[in-house]
């Protein structure tokens, strides 16, 4: 899963790089609204959630979220609000902002918020995501077969994420790329194929299925 931070506070926005990126999240980070509408506004760059500050540089957040909104720009979105101001909040999810937090917050609460917003996206209503025994634990980015855990790499863990928030579903290679890589990253097709490759050798037989041509699919076998 891939989170755009909007955030211009420089020790904020490091510390959010640093939770979110520790909790298996592919993060890109921007200091300014003109940034922020930009890059949220690109189809080809799809996040699955923003954090967005309301008070930011050039452009404020809620004008962001209104111009994301009005181009049909749908990822859920958690903004940020100063203290005691209840009149921006109601702004901000009159905007079109699906949850907030008050500044300062506890990092605890913003990714349990984060994982809630991301997971009901999806139509999940549970923090465990389940296929056969496969069970994908959101809130500590754990993962049992038959209730045994299952040691991965930070992007085998992005992948399986990604797969298991889409179960049934065909979803791309270029998908995966776009979804547990930040912009920055050097970005390698070829590497999901492996990631899919080490995931098949640790899940039970036939739970990743190759679509051909098109790309993979989780199926309860
Ligand atoms: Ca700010």
């Amino acid at each position: 899963m891939r989170v755009l931070v909007v955030e211009d506070e420089p020790t904020i926005a490091a510390q959010l790089a640093d939770a979110l990126g520790a909790a298996g999240y592919a993060v890109d980070v921007v200091g300014n609204g003109v940034d922020a509408h930009f890059q949220g506004d690109d189809e080809s760059q799809p996040f699955d959630a923003v954090v967005l500050d309301l008070g930011l540089p050039q452009m404020d957040g809620l004008t962001v979220l209104k111009k994301w909104r009005a181009a049909g720009r749908t990822m859920p979105v958690l903004i940020l609000t100063a203290r005691d101001n209840w009149h921006e909040k109601v702004a901000g999810i009159d905007a079109g902002a699906d949850d907030y937090l008050t500044k300062p917050f506890h990092m605890e609460e913003l990714l349990a918020r984060l994982r809630a917003l991301i997971r009901r996206a999806g139509g999940h209503a549970s923090a465990e995501l389940v296929c056969g025994e496969v069970v994908l634990d959101t809130r500590h980015s754990r993962v049992t077969v038959a209730g045994l855990a299952l040691t991965l790499t930070s992007h085998e863990y992005r992948v399986l994420d990604y797969l298991m928030h889409h179960p049934g579903k065909v979803v791309s290679r270029s998908d995966l790329i776009d979804h547990i890589y930040a912009q920055d990253f050097d970005r390698d097709s070829n590497t999901v194929e492996v990631f899919i490759a080490r995931l098949r050798k640790k899940l039970p037989d036939g739970v990743i299925e190759t679509v051909r041509g098109l790309g993979y699919r989780l199926v309860s076998p």
